[in-house]
């Protein structure tokens, strides 16, 4: 593969770097489905790889495009999200600390919950909105890792990335931020002080709704990096070779999904913002955001898909509004080229701390008209 560093992101990640396969000239990498790679008659391998869940070259152009799109030394792709979550917070020894948002992806969360009430290790979490929360969330010399998803989901109230790294390395603890809402088009976190960038790459990276998978890029080949590494080929969350293949070529089209949503997400939130059934529209490229200024430092190129209607008249309502959208499909997750709609509280279940009246949108790419006058004419039933 050639780098052609003078080259824009969007024309590298559009020609996954460049990429030509050297055997046959292929544009797209070939599909190695073996599980297992041959010795020759001293029992030495004949190419780079001896059994797939350690390493196989099916991940390789995937990853070296992700560790481009972020600017970090490498990149790992993982089975889901979760399963690089996961890795990311077993190599946190019990006894230590973690520190993450009150509003995050749920499940994250969850996970986070689990260990710290199994191996002994502190959690305080706190809220994404106040910059001084972190500040005082921190243990120095007890927190291992500080977790921040910015925007958060589903408020979308943005945490200032720089800020955050200084707060975390001033304690001894990595900033590790999961960067699925943003993506790179619009903010690299390796860039403003983050040490990892985490993505559920099931989400913008593939784009499509249909492959589940995770990436992880580290700012340095250090210690940490390395044990992820050995955990992902240990704990088995391994991407397969399908799944890498069609996950790279969702990803060559990432800019332009991204800027689509972007605009759309922005119009749609300038629409409905003064909405007589809404009480609020909560879009970081609003400028009633909270956020927003933030938004306007960190995220160089677009605001991102994702927004959050509050509906007058509670969580019924809210449904009320759901249950009508002609276009708007009613599922979980994000990032994909179809427009969702998704009750949060109901979907995250009886925990959930997300208003009752909060519908979460995940903006596609169809035409923008369309999308308003579906959900003009749902909030008119009201
Ligand atoms: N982080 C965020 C922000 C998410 O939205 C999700 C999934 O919804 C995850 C992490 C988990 O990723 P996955 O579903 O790919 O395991």
């Amino acid at each position: 593969m050639t780098k052609r560093e003078s080259h824009s992101l969007e024309t590298r990640v559009a020609q996954a770097c460049h990429y030509i396969d050297r055997a046959t000239g292929g544009i797209n990498p070939p599909l190695q489905l073996s599980t297992t790679y041959a010795r020759d008659a001293a029992y030495e391998l004949l190419g780079d790889y001896s059994y797939s869940r350690a390493g196989n070259p099916s991940w390789a152009v995937l990853e070296s495009v992700c560790a481009e799109l972020d600017g970090g030394v490498e990149a790992q792709c993982f089975a889901s999200g979760m399963a690089a979550v996961c890795a990311v917070f077993e190599t946190v020894e019990s006894g230590r600390h973690l520190v993450a948002p009150r509003v995050m992806y749920h499940g994250a969360q969850d996970w986070l919950r689990r260990i710290s009430a199994k191996r002994s290790i502190g959690l305080t979490l706190f809220e994404a909105g106040d910059p001084e929360a972190l500040e005082r969330a921190v243990q120095p010399g007890e927190t291992a890792i500080v977790w921040i998803e910015t925007p958060v989901n589903p408020t979308w109230d943005l945490i200032d990335i720089a800020a955050a790294a200084e707060i975390a390395h001033r304690a001894g603890a990595a900033l590790v931020v999961d960067a699925t809402v943003s993506t790179p088009v619009t903010t690299r976190a390796l860039e403003h002080g983050a040490d990892l960038v985490f993505h559920s790459a099931t989400k913008y990276l593939n784009g499509h709704s249909d492959v589940i998978g995770g990436i992880l890029v580290s700012a340095a080949d250090d210690e940490r990096w390395q044990e992820i590494k050995w955990l992902r080929t240990y704990m088995g969350g391994v991407l397969g070779p399908v799944e890498a293949w069609l996950m790279l070529r969702g990803m060559r089209t990432l800019f332009l999904r991204f800027e689509k949503a972007s605009a759309s997400a922005l119009e749609i939130a300038r629409h409905f913002e003064q909405h007589p059934k809404l009480e609020r529209v909560l879009y970081p490229g609003l400028e009633s955001h909270p956020g927003h200024d933030i938004a306007r430092r960190q995220m160089s190129h677009g605001f991102g898909g994702m927004l959050s209607l509050l509906v007058k008249g509670g969580a019924d309502a809210a449904r009320e509004v759901a249950a009508h959208t002609e276009l708007f499909l009613r599922a979980t997750s994000l990032g994909g080229v179809e427009s969702l709609i998704e009750h949060r509280a109901a979907v995250e279940g009886p925990h959930s701390a997300v208003p009752g009246n909060l519908l979460r949108l995940s903006i596609g790419i169809e035409n923008c008209r369309e999308l308003i006058d579906d959900l003009e004419r749902s909030l008119d039933r009201l």
